[in-house]
């Protein structure tokens, strides 16, 4: 069975969690604080993270940063506070998913299915070569995760790059929050359709205002398009 990492500091839902997903079949261990679920998380390399944004020691953001430098295994973040800014960071930081405590154990169990399972697949998943793609000015390597506008190199984050890469795939073709949430955080985003205008203006922020381009264009009432023009 699965075995799943518990990084909660509050004893009563770290008890509570360990005991469903127990009951569940999956092998179950538990760490108190940041540093213990970091090191516990390196040292035995379980196949799924439930970590809590709020931890002493090391913050669930810091625990999901250093990891995902060596290591892909999925990550559900538990947080008390139902804010965007800190779901956007959580997932920038790489987490796979998120729930706002307090949250139903079904939805829960639901979920930790569904990141396993998608994390299986990719790993059978053969990489093939992705095209670089271009539009005036604008090139995206998807193999290098670079992007360049007018040879400059742009600064990306993770989750930036996967939104513009989507958009110019389908360039000067509306495509909708939804799809946008599917492909680039990978699964129905519960409501919370916000995540995507925050990063629309993150890209506008790096790509069309410094370069006096117009390439992220909002479809009213649909979602965005991605279209090249120069100012
Ligand atoms: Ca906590």
């Amino acid at each position: 069975m699965p075995r799943i990492l518990i990084v909660e500091d509050e004893k009563k839902i770290a008890r509570f969690l360990e005991l469903e997903l127990t009951h569940e079949g999956y092998e179950v261990e538990t760490a108190f604080d940041g540093r213990s679920g970091l090191d516990a998380a390196t040292a035995r390399e379980p196949d799924l993270l439930i970590l809590d944004l709020m931890l002493p020691q090391l913050s669930g953001i810091e625990v999901c940063r250093r990891l995902r430098v060596k290591s892909d295994v999925p990550i559900i973040m538990l947080t008390a506070k139902d804010d965007v800014s800190d779901k956007v960071m959580g997932l920038d930081m790489g987490a796979d998913d998120y729930m706002t405590k307090p949250f139903a154990i079904e939805e829960l169990l639901a979920r930790i299915r569904v990141a396993l399972k998608k994390h299986r697949a990719a790993a059978q998943m053969p990489e093939a070569p992705e095209e670089i793609l271009t539009a005036g000015c604008i090139t995206l390597d998807p193999t290098s995760w670079q992007v360049t506008v007018r040879g400059e190199s742009v600064s990306l984050t993770r989750k930036e790059f996967d939104c513009l890469h989507y958009l110019m795939k389908n360039m000067n073709k509306a495509v909708t929050r939804d799809q946008l949430m599917n492909e680039v955080w990978g699964y129905d985003y519960y409501g919370d359709s916000n995540t995507v205008d925050v990063y629309m203006r993150y890209l506008r922020h790096k790509i069309d205002e410094p370069y006096h381009l117009k390439t992220i264009h909002t479809i009213r009432s649909v979602g965005y398009l991605f279209s090249y023009e120069e100012e």
